[in-house]
């Protein structure tokens, strides 16, 4: 990105800001386009400004002094032929102060507002004028900008950057031609939108420039899906080891189930088992909300691998998960005579060492564990496919990291192949620059547009149905005032023999006022119900301190769990009923279904409490209320980005993806043209799609590799 065409005209002070704006070089500027546009093509008098309107007054300065109170600040009385105003600046140089002499006449751009010391307008934008100024005739364009670069200078820069540069169209005539909706020319909508057209009013411009911004976005959106095209046919070109459905193992599995797939957990499972069977890597998404059960559907994906002789490894984001993933595991697959390897942070030293043995051997066909996977010292014989369970926990270089296992398999000659069950000519066909296949999971719904636009390098499942037999769980919303009420409940729950979770506000300023908020909670609910039995959980116990209050929890010693949000992603206890949330609107929307999720995982009807301190901020009000009238993964999170927007959605660091600066996600259509576009792009104009992609994303495409 910043190459050697760096910006002309531009000394390196001013440079090393341009870059903080991401600014390098002429397509760059290009591509900064106006955050708005002000009117300065017609002046106002005095008179007339309305209040909260930004408007262009031509004055005479009066009088011009340095106050002291109630600050250090410069004054300037100015007046036109209709009245009189005050110029304040609590900020300038000595440069402005003596451009203010009395007798100067200015244009300045402002907001008149009454203040302290009358009418006035506040660090004003303003010139003085020496002679006869023609008003300009379009409306001025106002960029995003930071200290120290004026918007003169950002104008004066991209205006001699729009006349050296060409706007070659990226996208072929011929496929403009086709689209249903008829786009603008590249070279038309940057001009416009930098130099729009003749004088007219902040809304007639804004619906004029229209159309111009809209190929803008289209522009975007088309780069983002080529370089993720992209990506996805590249990883096509790795070879794969073929795994095909042998039906041994995975039919064992589904005869001893006490359940039945449900339609969609087949459909899935039927997409993930074909893609197993080719000769290059899956790269797939499972994404279900909080209990539509897709761990049966990795086990039964594990067991393809293992059948043909592969390692298979689930890798989940906290060690409560993990751990709970391979009770779960081991409780199916034990009867078919299968060894599990359990690898995590807490293990022993000489335990670890073990585990690491018999995975390198591949005596482990099947590996669940946490980041603990991913270390160096951890290598395996046959790893053939890589699930990440809430793959949104994981940065991209975590999930890289795990893939990359799959290429550390290091056949040395003259000794006997590490494989020992798979054929050779799997093997072979596997070659050099081979990857495993890799499924990533996700109960985190993505709306339909993020899934198409930011994943459109997976392909994607989706479990659209609960398994049959669960009763909705009913939220209600309580102040905090209501905490007997709520006491009593959990009673209750635990008199009919059920178990309750209570979760602990979150603190997320610090980790150390958080474990203190848990263990008073823990030490008021233990005076509040003597009687009952209480657990406590949280992030800074140590590894089998948790998994034992876990599985105390889930063969119900424990009665009532007082947790933080350690709990939130994948714990499985059905006999749980009951959740009490403590200050919810402190939660993210995600968050708030994800622990909710935690209950109505049983046959029992189970309530969900969301305490509350009032009053609330009306963000949080919306968050509660959408949490509170949906039950569905999916319409929440369509909410959610609704409130949020999708930079906060999915968090730029942990797609890869750079955002998007202009386009935005709320036009299914225009997103399934663009997608087409680039397909039919990448197949048929290489090269445009190449010039496309430097022009937007030059340098910023590297994550994408993972
Ligand atoms: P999640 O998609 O949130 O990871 P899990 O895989 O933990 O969901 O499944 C939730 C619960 O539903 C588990 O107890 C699991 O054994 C059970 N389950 C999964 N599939 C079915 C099914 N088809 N019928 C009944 N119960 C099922
Ligand atoms: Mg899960």
């Amino acid at each position: 990105m910043s190459n050697s065409a760096a910006i002309t005209g531009a000394g390196p002070a001013l440079v090393a800001k341009l870059a903080k704006l991401g600014l390098y070089d002429d397509t760059d500027l290009l591509l900064h386009l106006p955050l708005r546009y002000e009117d300065e093509t017609r002046i106002t008098l005095i008179r007339d400004a309305i209040p909260g309107e930004e408007v262009q007054f031509e004055l005479e300065v009066v009088s011009t002094e340095i106050a002291f109170r109630p600050r250090r600040q410069l004054l300037c009385h100015v007046r036109d032929n209709s009245g009189t105003l005050l110029l304040r600046f609590l900020n300038f140089y000595p440069s402005q102060q003596k451009a203010l002499q009395p007798g100067a006449v200015l244009r300045a751009f402002g907001e008149v507002r009454g203040g302290f010391f009358g009418t006035e307008l506040i660090h004003p934008r303003f010139h003085v004028l020496r002679g006869e100024e023609p008003l300009p005739q379009t409306l001025t364009p106002v960029y995003s900008t930071v200290a120290g670069v004026g918007q003169a200078t950002l104008r004066k820069l991209i205006g001699s950057a729009l006349k050296r540069a060409t706007l070659d169209d990226t996208l072929p005539d011929a496929l403009r031609a086709s689209m249903p909706n008829k786009l603008q020319p590249f070279s038309a909508s940057i001009c416009a939108l930098h130099l729009p057209p003749h004088a007219q009013s902040a809304d007639e411009i804004s619906i004029a420039l229209q159309p111009y911004w809209q190929r803008i976005c289209f522009d975007e959106l088309l780069a983002q899906q080529l370089s993720l095209r992209r990506a996805y046919a590249a990883r096509r070109t790795r070879g794969a080891p073929q795994l095909i459905a042998k039906n041994n193992l995975t039919k064992k599995l589904r005869a001893g189930l006490p359940f039945t797939l449900t339609k969609a957990q087949q459909k899935a499972w039927q997409e993930i088992a074909d893609d197993l069977a080719q000769p290059y890597p899956m790269q797939r998404l499972l994404q279900g909300d909080v209990g539509s059960g897709k761990t049966i559907v990795a086990a039964l994906a594990m067991l393809q691998a293992a059948e043909n002789g592969y390692q298979a490894a689930l890798m989940a984001p906290t060690e409560i998960l993990a751990e709970q993933h391979y009770h779960k595991l081991r409780s199916w697959l034990d009867p078919l005579g299968l060894p599990i390897a359990w690898l995590s942070g807490s293990l022993k030293k000489k335990q670890k060492a073990e585990m690491a043995k018999l995975i390198a051997t591949g005596d482990a066909m099947l590996v669940v564990g946490t980041h603990a996977l991913i270390e160096d010292d951890v290598v395996f014989s046959m790893l053939g496919l890589t699930i990440v369970d809430e793959q949104h926990r994981f940065g991209v270089r975590q999930r890289l990291a795990l893939k990359q296992k799959g290429g550390a398999r290091r056949a040395v000659p003259g000794e006997p192949s590490p494989n020992r069950r798979g054929s050779e000519s799997t093997l072979r066909a596997w070659g050099g620059n081979a990857a495993p296949h890799q499924l990533t999971m996700s109960a985190t719904p993505i709306p339909r547009t993020l899934a198409m636009s930011y994943y459109a390098d997976l392909d994607v499942s989706v479990l659209d149905e609960l398994p049959p037999g669960r009763t909705p769980v009913v939220t209600k919303l309580l102040t905090e005032g209501k905490r007997d009420q709520v006491i009593n409940r959990v009673r209750g729950a635990c008199s009919a023999g059920r178990q309750a979770y209570w979760v602990c506000p979150l603190v997320e300023e610090s980790e150390t006022l958080q474990l203190k908020t848990a263990e008073e909670t823990y030490a008021h609910l233990t005076t509040d119900m003597p009687d009952l039995r209480i657990g406590l959980v949280h992030g800074r116990l140590r590894g089998e301190q948790k998994a034992a209050v876990m599985a105390a929890f889930t063969r119900g010693e424990i009665q009532v769990l007082v947790a933080t949000t350690v709990i939130e992603v994948g714990v499985d206890v059905p006999n749980a009923s009951l959740m009490v949330i403590e200050h919810a609107e402190r939660f993210g929307l995600a968050q708030l279904h994800q622990l909710r999720g935690r209950i109505g995982r049983g046959a029992a009807a189970s309530v969900c409490i969301l305490l509350y301190a009032s009053p609330l901020s009306p963000a949080a009000r919306q968050r509660l209320k959408v949490i509170y009238e949906n039950a569905d993964g999916f319409e929440i999170a369509r909410r959610d980005l609704e409130l949020r927007g999708p930079g906060e959605f999915i968090g730029a660091r942990q797609s890869g993806m750079p955002l998007l600066r202009y386009a935005t996600l709320d036009d299914p259509k225009m997103i399934d043209t663009v997608r087409e576009t680039a397909d039919l792009m990448l197949r048929d104009y290489p090269h445009h799609a190449e010039r496309h992609l430097q022009r937007w994303m030059a340098g910023r495409e590297n994550l994408l590799k993972a």
